[in-house]
């Protein structure tokens, strides 16, 4: 059974290969990852350019691309009959919002589009030096239970497992948890080249914000890892049901269930 992994710390991230070494044992593992950090680049595909892939190792590769790329280009080529896909470990948490940005696990939902079942995984940073062992060993646990249980259609599991305290063994407990409300502060920052021109750096620091119980950010600010399902449809169902009552000024508006199909 083939085991897929990415992420978007690129090929030559720590967080990935403890993943693949931890893995190894569940079954045939291959790695088809960016060739460099691609980081915050969510779910973009490279469509413009040619993708170029490099073969490191026997079911190693690098490639040219984003991590939606590397998983698009695993599943149809590379490593077809993939039985689960894991994208990490990234070298950081993604928590709350932080999904919408993220490649890792833009990665992970990929596989869920293609009906793949797949696990995103994240771990704080450590100055010193992060220990990824206890989100492989979290990771290991989930695999052979979404091996078990199976995962529904177009759902993933996101990740977030803090560091262990310094000297001490990592605690085994974890928490189902749902997405929580993650705060960056707002930043532009803009400042001059050496020939006059504007530049600007965006994108501010995580603001301490109370976190909500029963959240990942709850959890992980106690210490306990988080697991939460995702589910890719974004329908808003209250709001659908309101909708109706809102109405468009020159418009009509149309049941659903009432519209033919437009013949081309
Ligand atoms: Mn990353």
């Amino acid at each position: 059974m083939k085991i897929l992994l990415t992420n978007d710390d690129g090929v030559r991230a720590d967080g990935l290969s403890y993943l693949a070494s931890r893995l190894a044992d569940l079954g045939d593992v291959w790695v088809v990852a960016p060739d460099r950090e691609r980081s915050a680049a969510s779910h973009a595909l490279t469509l413009h350019e040619p993708l170029r892939v490099e073969r490191v190792a026997p079911q190693w590769f690098a490639v040219s691309g984003t991590p939606a790329d590397c998983v698009y280009l695993a599943l149809l080529e590379l490593c077809r009959d993939a039985a689960l896909v894991l994208s990490g470990i990234n070298h950081g948490y993604n928590l709350g919002s932080d999904i919408f940005y993220s490649g890792t696990v833009a990665g992970a939902v990929e596989a869920a589009l293609r009906g793949v079942p797949a696990i995103a995984v994240s771990t704080a940073v450590r100055r010193s030096g992060t220990d990824f062992r206890p989100a492989a060993d979290l990771c290991h646990a989930l695999a052979r239970a979404v091996l078990t249980e199976g995962l529904p259609k177009k759902t993933l599991l996101n990740v977030n497992v803090p560091q262990p305290p310094e000297g001490r063994p990592p605690q085994r407990g974890y928490c189902w948890t749902r997405l929580g409300e993650r705060v960056y502060r707002d930043l532009v920052d803009s400042r001059t080249d050496p020939r006059g021109g504007t530049y600007y750096w965006i994108g501010g620091g995580v603001l301490p914000v109370e976190a909500a119980p029963g959240t990942d950010l709850y959890a992980v600010g106690r210490g306990i890892a988080s697991v939460t399902p995702l589910g890719l449809d974004l329908t808003h169902d209250g709001l659908l049901e309101r909708l109706p009552e809102w109405r468009l000024h020159g418009f009509e508006a149309v049941m659903a269930h009432e519209q033919q199909p437009v013949q081309e």
